[in-house]
């Protein structure tokens, strides 16, 4: 019988071309497995971090703006379905590996914390050091499934781990995904301020709309379809003009939005929740759930403390701490 993942395999010979990495061609699993007669190793990483816990805790968590009360708000899950839509039609375009941007696309924000940046930073805060694509990684390898790790392959573990901008590439759908990552956000967080009211159309620096267009899609479609130009010479990157507005775009988004005061207003507040929460656990690592006991004989207290922290939705973040600190109203 003809098996799949073999055909495929054949396919991918054809599909793509010596920057990208071939499924056949990975360095593989830490833990050895037998391939999957149907599926790539990277399709099959896709399907693992689709089935994963954290994946779905993904769609309670803060990308910018805490806890909105608008339905159309992106949320850490939508981001992440933006990014992988956007990776793998770049990676398509440029004859990558579709299936492993897609991997790493997926994989790339497990790790975030509740509420946001605001969470990342009160972690890093207790803890002294906390990247949350640090926390991805360790979310795939270690704290899934128990304990156990999804046992990924190498290139989408590494492309995890690298996807903050300024780290080393490893791969060219790694760098793809990054890129991809800065794409969505500044365009989906600028459509954001926009329906939170945070900024008005007409504040748009003309710079922006005129190099690439008065909508968010017209704006992502610009980056995208230059991005994949622009790499046609193999390095991955934009075309000069057009990697100016980027940087121009993303240091307006730093000005008017991720640091606007209205939009951070609640944000000290994070610090003081997770805070209470983090020093509740480390007297009390008794209360801890069994896994994170677990972790915290063998990872140490803190790393645990902060495992169980990094995973929290904000809703599991608000609930627990109103368990653990404010008095329960008498019911009779
Ligand atoms: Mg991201």
């Amino acid at each position: 019988m003809a098996c799949p993942r073999e055909e495929y395999e054949a396919l991918e010979r054809l599909l793509v071309g010596p920057d990208g990495v071939r499924s056949a061609d990975s360095r593989g699993r830490e833990k050895p497995e037998e391939p999957c007669p149907v599926r790539t190793c990277f399709q099959r990483d896709v399907d693992r971090i689709t089935h994963s816990k954290a994946f779905r805790r993904l769609r309670d968590k803060t990308q910018v703006f805490l806890r909105p009360e608008g339905d159309h708000y992106r949320t850490r899950l939508t981001h992440t379905l933006e990014v992988t839509r956007l990776a793998r039609t770049v990676a398509r375009a440029l004859h990558l590996n579709e299936d492993l941007a897609e991997a790493i696309g997926l994989g790339h924000d497990l790790g975030h914390t509740p509420f946001g940046h605001a969470g990342e930073r009160a972690l890093r805060e207790l803890k002294g050091s906390f990247f949350h694509y640090e926390q991805s990684l360790r979310v795939v390898d270690r704290l899934e499934k128990d304990g156990a790790g999804l046992n990924l392959c190498y290139e989408t573990r590494m492309g995890i781990l690298n996807h903050t901008y300024g780290a080393p590439d490893d791969t060219r759908e790694a760098t793809v995904a990054r890129l991809c990552d800065r794409i969505a956000y500044i365009n989906h967080d600028l459509d954001d301020a926009l329906r939170a009211g945070i900024l008005r159309p007409e504040d748009i620096p003309a710079r922006i709309t005129e190099a690439c267009g008065d909508r968010t899609s017209a704006r992502i479609n610009s980056f995208v379809t230059d991005l994949i130009s622009g790499s046609a010479g193999g390095e991955i990157r934009m075309t000069e003009p057009m990697a100016e507005v980027f940087d121009f775009f993303h240091n307006y988004m730093y000005d008017a939005v991720y640091r606007n005061p209205t939009a951070k207003r609640e944000e000290s507040k994070v610090l003081g929740l997770l805070g209470s929460i983090y020093d509740r656990y480390l007297r009390y690592p008794e209360e801890l759930p069994e896994l994170y006991r677990r972790l915290a004989r063998e990872d140490g207290l803190e790393q645990a403390v902060c495992d169980y922290i990094a995973g929290m939705t904000d809703s599991y973040a608000l609930q627990l701490y109103s368990r653990l600190f404010i008095p329960a109203a008498w019911t009779g």
